[in-house]
């Protein structure tokens, strides 16, 4: 073969694989006018390069931001340097659909895009050329991991019986709310309560029918409070609700109005229909309370006196009572 021969040959094999090759390449003029089109854009777009030849870009996609893009490339043409955009920053730039079968989840393919210049022979940036990427793969795994993990976070702070926080992730949430209050002072309200006489439930009825209760009371308790109150499973059948910006007289009403419905609701379970009470203490945050432990301790013995006094009622912290 000649020399001729083989450098045609050389060119048209390139040709070819740059028609075939798994990544999108077209070419732009400086008026975005497309002169190249590539295989992958033609199976994606639907378009043969014969249609979109020296067609304007925007005119064919109107999903590509027009002053967006002429800001990127604007650039490549005056710097003669490289630009980028990835999957994370803008999704796609030409809204292809996703036809993976694996990663069925996305709707549309995921892209990372190349901006090159490309140089004449007398060395200005006539042309530019866009490399696409398609990374649905990569961001669907990414986006799935994320999902993941958001999911894997919640259900570390959830009580499994009752949906509410766990006390582990209630008390992390005390915490900070005390915290908050040493700056700001701006009341804030612990509510304890207990089921009461609850292992007679376990012992008359079973345990399933105790779960029951439980299950019902964290209704009762959802029911009640606010988007910014946060309650949460203390121990078996203790629950601990924190009132923000509430006051220890507002926090009891609140409390007496969730221990009258307790009182009054029937949880049924088969044939069975059983009435069950609380008892509950409330405390509200004062500079006399140091650490958001002590807190708890002041809102307990709160609860130690409804016990003691009989219980289905609300007491208040001895010394604020
Ligand atoms: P008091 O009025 O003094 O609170 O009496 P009580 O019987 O409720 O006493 P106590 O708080 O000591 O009893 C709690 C019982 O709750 C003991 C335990 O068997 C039961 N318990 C704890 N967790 C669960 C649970 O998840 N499901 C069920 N069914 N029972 C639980
Ligand atoms: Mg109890
Ligand atoms: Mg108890």
């Amino acid at each position: 073969m000649s020399l001729e021969t083989d450098q045609i040959n050389e060119l048209h094999w390139l040709m070819e694989m740059l028609h075939t090759i798994d990544v999108g390449l077209v070419v732009l003029d400086r008026q975005y006018k497309i002169q190249i089109w590539n295989g992958f854009m033609e199976n994606h777009s639907g378009m043969l390069p014969r249609e979109v030849k020296d067609k304007e870009l925007f005119s064919l996609f109107d999903e590509i931001p027009k002053d967006w893009f002429k800001r990127k490339a604007e650039s490549v043409f005056l710097l003669k340097n490289k630009a980028f955009t990835i999957w994370e920053q803008r999704p796609y730039l030409f809204k292809f659909q996703n036809y993976r079968p694996i990663t069925g989840s996305a709707d549309y393919m995921y892209q990372n895009t190349t901006f090159i210049p490309l140089m004449s022979s007398t060395g200005l940036v006539t042309h530019l050329c866009l490399l696409i990427y398609d990374v649905t793969d990569n961001a669907t795994n990414k986006k799935d991991l994320e999902r993941v993990n958001n999911e894997l976070a919640v259900l570390s702070q959830t009580d499994g019986l009752t949906q509410l926080f766990n006390r582990s992730h209630w008390e992390s949430c005390l915490q900070t709310e005390f915290k908050r209050w040493c700056r700001s002072r701006s009341p804030s309200s612990l509510v304890i309560l207990d089921i009461d006489h609850f292992k007679n439930v376990n012992d008359t009825y079973g345990h399933t029918v105790g779960d029951d209760v439980i299950r019902h009371l964290s209704g009762v308790i959802k029911k009640h409070v606010r988007e910014t109150d946060i309650s949460g499973r203390y121990g078996g059948e203790e629950f601990v609700i924190l009132l923000a910006d509430t006051s220890l007289d507002n926090a009891k009403i609140f409390s007496e109005r969730l221990r009258k419905e307790v009182a009054q609701s029937i949880v049924k379970h088969n044939d069975l229909d059983l009435s069950y009470t609380i008892s509950m203490g409330v405390a509200e945050v004062d500079p006399s309370i140091k650490t958001y432990e002590a807190w708890i301790e002041c809102a307990d013995s709160a609860l130690y006196r409804s016990k003691e006094a009989g219980r289905n009622q609300v007491s208040l912290h001895p010394k604020q009572a």
